[in-house]
């Protein structure tokens, strides 16, 4: 008898956008006249900056010919690709991360997904509530949960950290220990990010506790107040007790190109049952050399192409464009007079449902009376219900006429 991984029939099932899918397709059925406007989406919608094509062009080319083809490279990323993340992104802002520290991958999602592979099955993990649901899933999935409590929508032995208006979206320190502690900043849903101030009680915390900050920037480039850091490496100790996710794809519209990469300082470090320090660097290295074959050579020289000064200049531009969507949105609301926040240092708009009506409900009567899809905030956790999520990722046209519609057409 061939015994499967219970773990999975834990999980709820994916429920969320199929579930949209599900209300969006019913409601064109009725309405096939409707023009319905999507700001529920939360993938990038602008094509790739010229210098990533031409990148790509001669990359390809280069694979044409037998002295310049590639088969297998290093599973860790090439090294000119390494070396121009360490001088792009962590240089400026002097955090002191070497390219041996980073491993280049597929993606965040995969890095965020696999990483807690390394620890062990005991630990208690922290998240945020509501937040990007592979971590929990994944923790899940892994047997480090317990099982799911249908009515309150949560999973014991998980600490969930509630972010909410009442605490301006800032996780508390947990009243008991943790070990591993998810983070997302700039935050998807909530679009809000944390400060220096406040990051650096959570890395206290982690150094205090000997526990593991596991923190997703994906959304770093989205952040344009001075105050926020753009890497927890910016925060001193971080180096000890921080393995950092970046992603290329809402940075620079590579979500179907597929290239991200972790950060794993030599310097942060578990424990073994027997209290004896154990770096984490050599065990991620072991894992993605074993279960990984490297990116695309041809998506890394893209990716190279997006940290030359002008494919920063470009992407910047698409980013800038994103966030005018963001800033049309933000104003539709106040001029709606519906409360919201994030939008500033994130392309994610979070918005308090009028009348503390609940998620699905908003979601239903934006549709019927807007035709606007959103995303309900209780799809991301328990603490998400009574809020609802707009992204700043679709075309400009679209956006305002979106925003005309709420103001004009919502009845609140
Ligand atoms: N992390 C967060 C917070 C995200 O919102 C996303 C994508 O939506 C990802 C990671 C995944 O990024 P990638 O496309 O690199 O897998």
């Amino acid at each position: 008898m061939t015994l499967v991984n219970e773990n999975y029939l834990k999980l709820p099932g994916s429920y969320l956008f199929a579930e949209i899918a599900h209300r969006v397709k019913a409601f064109k059925e009725e309405n096939p006249q409707a023009e319905v406007i999507s700001l529920g989406i939360g993938d990038v919608t602008q094509p790739l900056a010229p210098t990533v094509i031409s990148a790509l062009h001669k990359a390809v080319d280069e694979m044409a010919d037998s002295t310049t083809f590639r088969g297998y490279g290093p599973e860790q990323g090439y090294d000119f690709l390494r070396e121009a993340i360490v001088n792009t992104i962590y240089k400026p802002c002097t955090a002191a991360v070497s390219p041996d520290e980073i491993f280049v991958s597929d993606g965040a999602k995969s890095d965020c997904g696999n990483i807690q592979e390394i620890f062990g099955v005991d630990n208690i993990i922290a998240i945020t509530d509501p937040v990007y649901p592979v971590y929990l899933d994944t923790n899940v999935m892994a047997g480090r949960t317990g099982s799911y409590d249908k009515d309150a929508g949560i999973f014991r032995n998980v600490v969930y950290m509630p972010c909410i208006a009442k605490n301006n979206f800032v996780p508390a320190i947990p009243d008991k220990h943790v070990d591993m502690i998810y983070i997302c900043c700039p935050n998807n849903p909530t679009g809000t990010t944390l400060s220096k101030q406040q990051l650096t009680k959570w890395v206290q915390y982690a150094q205090e506790n000997n526990a593991i900050i596991l923190y997703d920037a994906a959304y770093a480039y989205y952040i344009m107040e001075e105050n926020v850091p753009r890497t927890i490496y910016e925060i001193e100790g971080a180096e000890k007790v921080a393995i950092e996710f970046r992603s290329f794809s809402k940075t620079a519209g590579f979500t179907g190109m597929r290239c991200g990469y972790t950060v794993v300082p030599k310097t942060v470090a578990g424990y073994t049952k027997a209290g004896v320090k154990q770096a984490l660097n050599p065990l991620w290295n072991r894992r993605h050399t074993t279960k990984f074959n490297g990116t695309a050579y041809i998506i890394q020289r893209a990716a190279e192409a997006v940290l030359t000064d002008q494919g920063q200049k470009e992407i910047k531009k698409t980013i800038n464009y994103y966030m005018n969507n963001a800033r049309i949105i933000r104003e539709g609301l106040s001029q709606a007079g519906i409360e919201y926040f994030g939008g500033i240092n994130a392309p994610y708009i979070w918005l308090k449902t009028p009348n503390n009506m609940k998620s699905w409900e908003f979601f239903d009567k934006l549709l019927r009376q807007a035709h606007i899809v959103g995303t309900p905030g209780s799809g991301f956790g328990p603490a998400g219900e009574g809020y609802f999520r707009l992204t700043a990722f679709g075309d400009t046209k679209n956006t305002i006429k979106a925003v005309e519609r709420i103001k004009t057409k919502l009845k609140i």
